[in-house]
């Protein structure tokens, strides 16, 4: 939505009620009613196919999330400060997907917070204040955590506490990615060291989602790791995109990648769209934190929430996504190949399982191209499909459907975009 776009009363209303704050996708915004599985329908009644889906993991309401919180929300729900079952089990259960020595879990209303929260507990247990991030790193709203997200400061510069990297492509480190986001890392903990900033914490994205999605070769992120870690650096790993089972290699994008992170981060899908995020860390690092500081979340960690993260990794489990992911993910990625191997405007396609990025260009290796990348965006809306951009340039197509997604959907999205490139040719 653009200013001067047409408006319907009911867009007219929501500005009206949020003001600049306000976020609608699509120029003409879609007023939403109902969901199912990948499916979401309009108020209007058009059905569309779901691909901008991080939250709604293994599918839009789905019946045992539902039911799960119907139940808990009938019979209990309170503040923190009473122990409640169904919030241990739910972090025993959480806790086996992770690596055994993060043993203690802190549960959080957002992402945002969780990485709020990651900067300080890194601080605390290093004595450091710097953070390293990639170049067009997203990781939440809060005051400190918009400082160490340049994509989300439009105006001015990060702040000196505030390193920003590379993200590890060929596009800038060729074909040595490991080597090259290496170096990368060394210069910026060489330049925290001329600064006089000891580094806190590396603090990365481990798709590299806003970056524009980079999974491979899969350990290339070790190297670097080690290097953080030599300088007195703590390792986030922020899973709130490829966290629980999207990759379809592994549970967590870390994994992938063959690192035991020092803190982890997660959110979005964790409770299937119930809003809920948590931050896992060593006890000792964790307490090094609370010593210093009364830390409480009145609503991280309710039992409405354990119950739907509790049904969500249920769900994950028993109808195999993370199988799924990687099997469709794989179809979906061979029929891909097969429609840039038509269109030379494709010029990049690359990912991990139900995580995949498509990079729009100028014919033949062109430069980037956000224009035609917003019209294969708006082309795929009117036959029906939701897709979103990420990227420096805004120019990747970011596809992302429900971990629930079948072959016959995946085609649907590979014809949508085949007929969306055409006609944006024209
Ligand atoms: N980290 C990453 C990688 C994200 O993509 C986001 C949200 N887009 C966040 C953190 C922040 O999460 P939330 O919006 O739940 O605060």
């Amino acid at each position: 939505y653009r200013p001067g776009d047409s408006r319907t009363d009911s867009v007219e209303r929501r500005l009206a009620n949020l003001g600049a704050a306000s976020v609608l996708f699509y120029r003409q915004p879609i007023e939403m009613a109902e969901a199912a599985g990948a499916w979401m329908v309009a108020k209007d009644g058009t059905r569309y196919l779901d691909f901008y889906n991080n939250v709604p993991s293994v599918g839009h309401c789905h019946p045992r999330v539902v039911a799960a919180v119907s139940e808990q929300i009938a019979r209990l729900n309170i503040h923190t400060r009473y122990v409640v079952d169904v919030v241990d089990d739910y972090l025993e259960r959480l806790k086996a997907t992770l690596p055994p020595e993060l043993e203690n879990v802190v549960m959080t209303c957002s992402g945002s917070e969780a990485n709020d929260l990651a900067i300080r507990v890194a601080r605390a247990a290093t004595g450091g204040t710097g953070i390293i991030v990639t170049e067009t790193a997203y990781h939440g709203n809060t005051a400190l955590v918009t400082e160490a997200s340049p994509s989300a400061r439009r105006r001015g510069s990060l702040p000196d506490w505030v390193i920003a990297v590379p993200p590890p492509s060929c596009a800038h480190h060729g074909t040595d990615i490991a080597g090259g986001f290496l170096a990368s890392i060394e210069a910026a903990l060489a330049e925290f060291a001329r600064r006089g900033i000891r580094p806190a914490a590396l603090l990365v994205d481990t798709i590299f989602s806003s970056d524009g999605i980079f999974a491979d070769p899969a350990g290339f992120l070790r190297p670097a790791a080690a290097a953080v870690r030599a300088a007195g650096g703590r390792i986030i790993a922020d899973e709130v995109q490829p966290g629980f089972a999207r990759t379809g290699d592994a549970f967590w994008g870390f994994g992938r990648h063959g690192l035991a992170p020092d803190m982890v981060t997660m959110g979005k899908p964790m409770g299937n769209g119930f809003p809920m995020a948590a931050l896992a860390a060593r006890p000792a690092d964790l307490a090094a934190f609370c010593e210093g500081t009364g830390y409480f979340n009145t609503f991280g960690g309710n039992p409405v929430a354990a119950a739907a993260g509790r049904a969500v990794l249920e769900v994950i489990e028993e109808e195999d996504l993370q199988g799924n992911a990687l099997r469709v993910g794989a179809g979906l990625m061979e029929q891909l190949q097969s429609v840039a191997a038509r269109d030379d405007r494709i010029a990049g396609l690359r990912g991990a399982g139900l995580f995949i990025g498509l990079d729009l260009a100028a014919p033949g290796g062109g430069r980037p191209d956000p224009d035609l990348t917003v019209r294969v965006i708006d082309g795929m809306r009117a036959r029906g499909v939701l897709i979103g951009a990420a990227g420096r340039h805004g120019a990747t197509l970011k596809i992302r459907p429900p971990l629930c997604l079948g072959a016959d959907e995946a085609g649907i999205f590979a014809g949508a975009l085949e007929a969306a490139l055409r006609e944006a040719r024209g």
